[in-house]
């Protein structure tokens, strides 16, 4: 079987190229780049052997796409590519709606020409916004996301389920992932975020291997044991497995099918730091600040339904994601750009 896999050069994409590969499916890598690194795929077909089909491109360019689908027969896309800075989304939100919205709109349509209709998007937690009881399970009724970022994933959540209630051929999966982080165990690929980290693993990863001085955390008065914000973290690895089960799973699903990719468990800002710390041997600065503006106190995914229909569970724990979060972190202090020796911000 032959896969694309949109943004298939960033972070997650790149982890799931690899285990597609080693699963023994073909892969073809449609990224433009904005942040995505070759450097990734290279070391993906160093780790599996395995070559990658890459083509350089955007979602939202329909020529591409079509060339893309005449040039190879795609049974399935893993749909990665997006933009997913909160804040960015905020001060640009056209551009995040052109891409994210209408670059998908537009692979959707090559996708249908091409008589390619099975689909994996890359969903998000954030879709259920706030105020619901714990855990987050799949039948909860979508809430307004905090931002443009997620009112995107809300609007193709949306988009696609017209599809699929249009033309019986469509097979969608809608995976609402939690908190990913960690690295795979080889320490050769993992998230390599530009400038400053807006996530609390990277931004803590840097802290321990020297390019930032202190970690803030945003907030110690919310109402949770420790009173600092709790997270469902999910190995990247294990999501990336998630994936596939999914993907196989749609053969035989028509219309929509969603899942949450969590663990089923939320682990508090300090609980992280600790685990890191354990994995790194090493302290870890921080000092507390007032809560970051749109920040929930606490969410944690219910992962049973992902269970039951996938067979998919994550295996890999708070401890696992800090230590192969470190082991990459340590291999490769200045991410994809190491071996060029440029230091970033
Ligand atoms: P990433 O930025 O590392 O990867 C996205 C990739 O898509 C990059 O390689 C980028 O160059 C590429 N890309 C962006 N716009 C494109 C376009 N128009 N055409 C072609 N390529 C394009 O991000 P990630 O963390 O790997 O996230 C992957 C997906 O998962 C995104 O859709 C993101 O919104 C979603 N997601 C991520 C998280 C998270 O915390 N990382 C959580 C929930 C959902
Ligand atoms: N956080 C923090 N300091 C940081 C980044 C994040 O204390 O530099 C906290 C944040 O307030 C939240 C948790 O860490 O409680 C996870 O934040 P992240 O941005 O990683 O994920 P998201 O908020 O998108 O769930």
């Amino acid at each position: 079987m032959r896969i694309l896999v949109t943004g298939g050069a960033g972070y997650i994409g790149s982890h799931t190229v690899l285990a597609l590969l080693n699963s023994g499916y073909e892969v073809v890598v449609l990224d433009n780049f904005s942040n995505g690194s070759w450097e990734a795929l290279l070391r993906v077909e160093g780790l599996t052997g395995k070559r990658i089909t890459l083509v350089e491109g955007d979602i939202g360019d329909r020529g591409c796409l079509d060339h893309l689908f005449a040039e190879n027969a795609i049974d399935s896309v893993l749909h990665f590519a997006g933009l997913k800075a909160v804040g960015d989304s905020m001060a640009d939100p056209l551009t995040y709606y052109v891409n994210n919205l209408a670059g998908t709109l537009t692979l959707c349509q090559a996708m249908s020409c091409a008589d390619v209709h099975e689909l994996v998007f890359s969903s998000s937690a954030t879709i259920y916004g706030d105020g619901h009881p714990m855990p987050l399970h799949e039948g909860l009724p979508s809430g307004r996301p905090a931002s443009p970022y997620g009112r995107s994933k809300l609007m193709v959540e949306e988009v696609l389920r017209d599809l699929a209630g249009s033309d019986n051929r469509w097979r969608i999966a809608l995976l609402r992932y939690f908190n990913p982080v960690g690295a795979h165990p080889s320490g050769e690929i993992g998230e390599d975020p530009q400038g400053a980290p807006n996530n609390l693993v990277p931004f803590i990863a840097q802290v321990a291997v020297g390019r930032r001085d202190e970690l803030v955390v945003y907030g110690n008065d919310y109402s949770t044991p420790d009173g600092t914000g709790v997270r469902d973290y999910i190995h990247v690895m294990d999501l990336a497995e998630g994936h596939l089960r999914a993907m196989v799973a749609l053969s035989e699903r028509p219309g929509v099918s969603v899942w949450n990719l969590g663990t089923g468990r939320g682990h508090s800002v300090l609980e992280v730091i600790a685990a890191f710390e354990r994995a790194a041997k090493r302290r870890i600065p921080y000092r507390i600040e007032a809560r970051r503006p749109g920040d929930i106190a606490a969410y944690w995914a219910d992962s049973a339904k992902a269970q039951a229909e996938l067979g998919w569970w994550a295996r890999r724990s708070l401890d696992e994601m800090m230590a192969d979060t470190w082991h990459w972190q340590q291999g490769n202090p200045c991410g994809y750009q190491r071996k060029l020796g440029i230091a970033t911000g």
